[in-house]
Order: C-alpha cells, then sequence, then structure tokens
C-alpha cells in the first residue's frame, strides 16, 4: 500500500493557490506515495481539473442526505460530481465549531460511502484528555461512534488528530503516536475482517522536518496536514519524506 499524503487546506486558498499545485506536481512528477489536496469547496473543480493518479482531491466535509433544504451545505453525491476521492469527515474543527457528534460523523461516513468516495474519518484527544489520561478512551469511543459497519479499508482511512496538536507546532512523541496508531489498528481488527489494511494517518503540526520520523512509526500510513500543505515546497518536503 502506497502512503498518502493528504493536505487539508481549510477556509484558505483562492484562484492565484492553484500555482501551488502546478508547482507541487512539478517538483514532485512521480512521488512514492499518493497526494491528496482537500481545498474549500469553491476550489474543489478547478482543482480537479488537474489530478492524476498520483494527486487526487477531496472535500473537507458533506452534509448525511444527497440532496434537499439544506441551505448553506454540500452533499457527498455533488462533491463527487466535482472530482473529489475522498471526504474528511469529523475533523477536531468540525466537532468544535458545528457541535458534530459521533453519530452524525457516522451518517456522513455512509453517505460518503454511498457516494463510491473514501472517508477519511478524524479522531483524537484533547489537551486535558490526554493529561487526565483518558487519550484512548476518548478515541476508542470516538472510533466505535463514527465509523460505520459497512466501513472497508478501501473505502475509510483514519487520521488520528490530537486536537492540541493540530496548528500548534507541537507534536505527540513517537512513542505516543505509536500507541495510538497500533490502538486503532487492534479496535479496527475487532470489527472488520480487511483491518490490516485501513490506512491510518496522523495529522498535527506534520512538516518537512518531523514527517520523516514520524512516517517511520508502525501503523502510520501518511498524514494528514494543515498549514505545511498550502506551500508546494512545504507539503512537498513532506512528500519527499513519505
Ligand atoms: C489539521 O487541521 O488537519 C492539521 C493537521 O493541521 P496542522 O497540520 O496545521 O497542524
Amino acid at each position: 500500500m502506497r502512503k498518502l499524503a493528504a493536505g487539508n487546506w481549510k477556509m484558505n486558498g483562492t484562484e492565484a493557490d492553484l500555482a501551488e499545485i502546478d508547482a507541487l506536481m512539478a517538483a514532485h512528477p512521480a512521488p512514492h506515495c499518493e497526494m491528496l489536496i482537500c481545498p474549500p469547496a469553491t476550489l474543489l473543480s478547478r482543482m480537479a481539473a488537474r489530478a492524476t493518479s498520483d494527486l487526487m482531491v477531496g472535500g473537507q466535509d458533506c452534509h448525511p442526505k444527497v440532496s434537499g433544504a439544506h441551505t448553506g451545505d454540500i452533499s457527498a453525491a455533488m462533491l463527487a460530481d466535482a472530482g473529489a476521492s475522498h471526504v474528511i469527515l469529523g475533523h477536531s474543527e468540525r466537532r468544535a465549531d458545528h457541535g458534530e457528534s459521533d453519530s452524525l460523523v457516522r451518517l456522513k461516513a455512509e453517505a460518503v460511502h454511498a457516494a463510491g468516495l473514501v472517508a477519511i474519518i478524524c479522531v483524537g484527544e484533547t489537551e486535558a484528555q490526554r493529561d487526565a489520561g483518558q487519550t484512548l478512551d476518548v478515541i476508542g469511543a470516538q472510533l466505535a461512534g463514527s465509523v460505520p459497519d459497512g466501513a472497508t479499508a478501501l473505502r475509510t482511512v483514519i487520521a488520528y488528530e490530537p486536537v492540541w496538536a493540530i496548528g500548534t507546532g507541537r507534536t505527540p512523541t513517537t512513542a505516543e503516536i505509536a500507541e495510538v496508531h497500533g490502538f486503532l489498528r487492534a479496535r479496527l481488527a475487532e470489527r472488520f475482517a480487511d483491518a490490516s489494511g485501513f490506512r491510518l494517518l496522523y495529522g498535527g503540526s506534520v512538516k518537512p522536518s518531523n514527517a520523516a520520523e514520524i512516517f517511520a512509526v508502525p501503523n502510520v500510513d501518511g498524514a494528514l496536514v494543515g498549514g505545511a500543505s498550502l506551500k508546494a515546497a512545504d507539503f512537498g518536503g513532506i512528500v519527499a519524506a513519505l
């Protein structure tokens, strides 16, 4: 399985920033890993026009329904129509800013699967939860609640993103990442026959200087990258480390 370098542009990017994609492709015409960029929905189809077998594009969220009276929302089917192959779900910013629950994330994942796309389901503890020794309990509950029973390795990626590591420059130790990723793999194995094939991404302050160390951790199959995905030089440095 090739590793996956996934970039989450969040609420950043306009037409001019598509030049970063061109620069990324020029610098890494044949990467060892798969690359995925999840731009804001406004850029999705323009970025999809640049997609190749090495560079895929994805959405950052979707509504659980296919269509209807849901002002401002976008369905998985619409993301597929715009050229997306993946959808990030349950990012901690959506859980915090929009009150998304595990059960809602699960419904969204079912919608993503029904649309034939890959769901990237995010889990992760807050700093207070880690300090209280609750990390594995929190992540276990999020995994159980957010991942639908029909999930398969082909259609589901799990991203471990400690909330306290996102955008802070702080990362867990490699031992802490290994513990959580091993736990995720074991919990998946209790429910899914193809658990060994699920990609497990680490996310939270990944940058070129720490990527190689993180990617060497067992059960780390790639990264979900926020800030460092916006510039071709930074994301390319991470891609080179995979
Ligand atoms: C993210 O928000 O998914 C993320 C990993 O952000 P950053 O890389 O900026 O910490």
